[in-house]
């Protein structure tokens, strides 16, 4: 529970006395509450790790950005800080229902229309942020290849190799994830993406208003997006066919899909351990082979 010091506060970030504080369930990284005041509810993330407020201040410039484009909405944020060693992010709460096909085929829309955002010339994003609690490089490049070879595997691979969850073997060379990439990857424009794109990390409001949360963006393929909603189990056809109607899903996908879905399952084996292995290991051999 939050400390009387802690709510008293939240009351001041929020300029408003607090009624009740009641924790939330469902948060794999932070402790969650909703804070009720006379007239509104709030959602608040609180965490004492050290490395928690600069999650927070990168998830804050997360949905600020994406806010940004008007094309998807997303929680105001409120306030992020830290006090007496917790780091705290706090924002609009979301009431959510149960999502129906019209209110998924409004979330394909609404991606689509935030990928169509012209937001830079180069894949990459202006900071580097976490994926779950791992950091996220976003240095830029104005090759899609390089950057998903040198900011998204490479890091990952080396971490896995390092925590002894992969063989050196099993990392190929950067000549041979080079020649796959250029082969299977489009012709593409940075596309801003929500970054970890699973079925958590959204949430339909009662109003049948979507909205993204948790994001880790950056500019990139926005096939990526499409890959992470695919990794376990996939949305609704409602929103693929929604989507498509504004950016025509292409013939290759498929054909890369493992691809983009790789660097997830490195990330969920680097965080949750081997029962990711058989999963990483069977995609490392379909794209890169042996060496
Ligand atoms: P963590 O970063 O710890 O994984 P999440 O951002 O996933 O936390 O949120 C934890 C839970 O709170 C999830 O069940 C999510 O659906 C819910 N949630 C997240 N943001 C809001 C919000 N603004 N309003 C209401 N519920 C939210």
């Amino acid at each position: 529970m939050l400390s009387s010091n802690f709510n008293s506060h939240i009351r001041k970030v929020l300029d408003c006395p607090i009624k009740k504080v009641e924790p939330l369930s469902g948060g794999d990284i932070s402790n969650a509450y909703c804070i009720y005041t006379q007239t509104h509810r709030f959602f608040c993330k609180v965490n004492d790790s050290d490395t928690a407020l600069d999650m927070f201040y990168t998830e804050k410039a997360g949905l600020e950005c994406i806010q940004h484009t008007k094309t998807i909405r997303v929680p105001e944020i409120l306030g992020c800080g830290k006090y007496e060693g917790y780091s705290f992010l706090l924002m609009e709460f979301i009431e959510p229902k149960n999502p129906d096909p019209k209110d998924m085929e409004t979330f394909g829309h609404q991606l689509a229309e935030m990928h169509s955002y012209v937001g830079q010339e180069s894949f990459g994003w202006k900071m580097d942020n976490y994926i779950g609690t791992l950091p996220q490089s976003n240095k830029t490049y104005t090759d899609w290849s390089q950057f998903y070879i040198r900011e998204r595997l490479l890091p990952q691979l080396k971490m896995a190799r390092d925590e002894k969850l992969l063989s050196s073997e099993e990392i190929p060379s950067i000549n041979r994830m080079e020649s796959v990439c250029q082969m299977h990857f489009p012709k593409t424009i940075p596309s801003l993406l929500h970054g970890d794109l699973w079925g958590g990390n959204y949430l339909i409001g009662v109003q049948g208003d979507p909205y993204l949360i948790d994001p880790s963006v950056y500019f990139g393929d926005a096939e990526v997006d499409l890959a992470m909603t695919r990794l376990f189990g996939g949305f609704s056809s409602r929103f693929y066919d929604a989507y498509s109607e504004q950016i025509p899903i292409k013939a290759l996908e498929k054909e890369r899909v493992g691809i983009y879905q790789l660097y997830y399952l490195l990330v969920h084996l680097n965080l949750f351990g081997k029962s990711y292995y058989p999963s990483v290991s069977r995609l490392l051999k379909t794209y890169f082979g042996q060496r």
